[in-house]
């Protein structure tokens, strides 16, 4: 079986629980025998975000062990350097969190593939590719953000846009609970009633549309100032927060790393 190792800690004396993500069988936890002495052949095939072949012995208990692990692709490149390797971070952080046991998911396996394959061949990268892969992994896990019509109402995206080029103040909105855009008028209806409606532009939802279509190497090129940037970025924060159960720390200040 292939698989990309997202995580790996410490388990007995000499033993590595190491958590995979496959195709066949999503994110799985395996034993790693032996890993912690010296002599270990496999240690540096199962360092996260390495691409490995390995095969499955099934032990006592309810333990898989790993067996014959074999490095397919180790993405020599991308741990050059100290800013992908903190989009590395995140990005496995992401998965290993938000992935259920055991749920297959070959489109998340092959964007992640996808992603590490992309990140190893650049010299240099930007934050909103860390916004880009966390967009499209919450859409992938159910969360696709809806972003043709008022969640609502039903308005659709480009009456919600003539409204605003009319009159300015008209600003939609993110309504999480609504998955999806709001209109201006409907906005302030959820806001009257203390509900969150997150106020966005005609801007944002046109980068997120843009990040859920786009390919890694368009959204490297993407013209964005860094107060387009700022916001897309918040929306996208506050997007993750509202559908985790956990708090994430803010990448967009991680300064290392342009925008
Ligand atoms: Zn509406």
């Amino acid at each position: 079986m292939y698989g990309i190792v997202l995580s790996r800690r410490d388990f007995r004396e000499a033993d590595q629980v190491i958590t995979i993500l496959t195709a066949e069988e999503g994110k799985r936890e395996y034993i790693a025998r032996g890993v912690k002495k010296i002599v270990s052949k496999n240690t540096s095939h199962l360092e996260p975000a390495t691409l490995i072949s390995f095969g499955i012995a099934e032990g006592k208990k309810e333990f898989s062990y790993l067996t014959n692990v074999q490095p397919v692709e180790s993405f020599f490149h991308l741990r050059q350097s100290l800013p992908t390797l903190h989009i590395i971070g995140y990005s496995l952080d992401a998965l290993f969190t938000m992935l259920k046991e055991g749920e297959a998911d070959s489109d998340i396996y092959q964007l992640y593939i996808s992603y590490l394959r992309f990140l190893n061949t650049q010299e240099q990268v930007r934050l909103l590719l860390l916004d880009a892969f966390l967009i499209k992994l919450f859409s992938h896990l159910g969360y696709h953000p809806s972003l043709d019509a008022c969640v609502v109402c039903e308005k659709t995206y480009k009456e919600i846009g003539l409204e605003f080029l009319s009159a300015t103040e008209q600003k939609p909105g993110f309504y999480f609970a609504g998955g999806g855009i709001i209109c201006a008028s409907c906005k302030a209806e959820k806001q009257r009633i203390g509900e969150v409606a997150y106020p966005c532009g005609i801007k944002e939802i046109n980068t997120l549309r843009f990040l859920l279509a786009s390919s890694w190497q368009d959204v490297v090129s993407f013209p964005l100032d860094e107060e387009e940037y700022r916001l897309v970025h918040k929306l996208i924060y506050e997007f993750m927060l509202y559908h985790s159960e956990r708090k994430w720390d803010d990448w967009g200040k991680i300064s290392l790393i342009m925008t």
